[in-house]
């Protein structure tokens, strides 16, 4: 552990998957002085940030900005359109699932947690945890609720805890097929800006995201997009809440104010933020971690460890997850990596403890903060003893050399 007066030369490799490396710009919007959140400036980006925040989200409809870390927006997705008692069905898809899963039974809710089933055989791991979401068995799990009792259906888009992604479009369809007026609700905390994700065009009534991923800033922002049949069920739900109410909030912030003190600081971040990410366009900002993504797989293929995703269709562009062989334990090499290099990486979480890290390549990455990360995680796995079938940092090194940035 370094003392944190003995600060280690160069910038550090936060290479986990979020919080993400905050570009400077984004960083010197943020130290601009605090100013009147109730005044004349203060409405002018609380519009803009909105406005672009609905570009990102690929909606028309409104998005309330919630000054919370991502689980306060997943509470705040759950209380206003739920009563007490209600059923909701989750997809066990990993980590995070699993925690939203565990505030739905806080909040008094009767979650039914739909997993894929069975365990991997090369692994040990379960199904549920290298797949993405199984659409077919929300479909017949819907038509047999005849009553419809369920009351939404909730899925992670990209879960942070295994690099797998779900088709979103899918569940659409198959809440359609079952003819079932269930919600759906998405986490796309470590997805937004970083993955394709169309909220009005995949039907989603609530999407769950965070700021500390894709967008680049810091912890302490999070996001609810709406439909409006999700503002339609808010206004009958009978679930306590005060601070997380879309109402005032929706209201306010179409003339650019809270009903509460915002945090401006975060704000003027997002916005530049916004400006970065609409600048490049977001086709080109989900190639750019497309690229990155298969380069990092080709490197981990080629070190001959298995990637936690076991389905080539839904790997994440976001992060990628690595099974370390029987025995060796993956958080030691992710310590020793921290220790030795200075690079930190994302930690096997929930089921997966012990078993596999995940590389964030999200946000203000390039090839060569890539190419520096592997190069950490490759003398990190060789100290472990961990035998590599060749070497990943010059098969990456190939896949950046032959696939130039667009
Ligand atoms: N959902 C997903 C997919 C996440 O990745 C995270 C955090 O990493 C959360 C929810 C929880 O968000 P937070 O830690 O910002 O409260």
């Amino acid at each position: 552990m370094i003392p944190l007066n003995q600060h280690p030369s160069g910038r550090h490799f936060l290479q986990i998957p979020g919080p993400s490396p905050v570009p400077d710009r984004i960083l010197r919007a943020i130290s601009l002085p605090t100013i009147d959140h109730r005044g004349p400036e203060f409405g002018v980006l609380g519009r803009k940030v909105v406005a672009g925040l609905q570009q990102v989200f690929q909606t028309r409809h409104p998005v309330a900005i919630y000054p919370a870390s991502g689980t306060g927006a997943w509470e705040a997705a759950l209380v206003n359109t739920m009563s007490p008692g209600d059923a909701v069905l989750m997809v066990e898809t990993g980590h995070f699932a699993a925690l939203w899963q565990k505030m739905a039974v806080r909040l008094g809710l009767e979650p039914e947690f739909l997993a894929l089933p069975g365990t991997c055989a090369e692994t040990g791991l379960p199904n549920a945890w290298r797949h993405g979401v199984p659409a077919a068995l929300i479909e017949a799990r819907l038509r047999k609720d005849t009553a419809h009792r369920i009351q939404a259906v909730c899925v992670v888009h990209n879960e942070t805890s295994t690099g797998v992604t779900s088709d979103i479009a899918a569940v659409r369809r198959a809440i359609d097929a079952a003819r079932h007026p269930a919600l759906l609700m998405v986490d796309t905390i470590s997805g937004l800006a970083s993955a394709d994700f169309r909220h009005d065009a995949w039907g989603v009534d609530v999407t769950v995201s965070g700021s500390q991923k894709g967008l680049m800033l810091p912890p302490g922002i999070s996001f609810n997009a709406l439909s409006p049949k999700a503002l339609a069920r808010g206004r009958t739900a009978r679930l306590p809440r005060a601070y997380w109410a879309w109402d005032e909030i929706v209201e306010m912030s179409a003339g650019g104010y809270w009903p509460y003190t915002p945090n401006t600081n975060l704000l003027y971040g997002l916005s530049e933020a916004l400006d970065m990410i609409l600048d490049q366009g977001l086709p080109a900002v989900f190639a750019r971690h497309q690229r990155w993504a298969g380069a990092v797989r080709a490197a981990v293929q080629a070190w001959g460890l298995p990637v936690q995703c076991a389905d080539p269709a839904v790997y994440s562009p976001v992060l990628t997850g690595v099974i370390t062989p029987r025995g060796v334990d993956a958080d030691a090499v992710r310590k020793l990596v921290h220790a030795r290099f200075d690079l930190s990486l994302g930690t096997g979480l929930g089921k997966l403890k012990g078993r596999m890290f995940r590389i964030g390549h999200l946000g203000d990455c390039n090839d060569l903060t890539l190419m520096a990360t592997l190069a950490g995680v490759e003398m990190g796995l060789k100290l472990s003893g961990v035998p590599l079938a060749g070497s990943g940092v010059a098969r990456a090194m190939e896949v950046f050399a032959e696939t130039p940035a667009a």
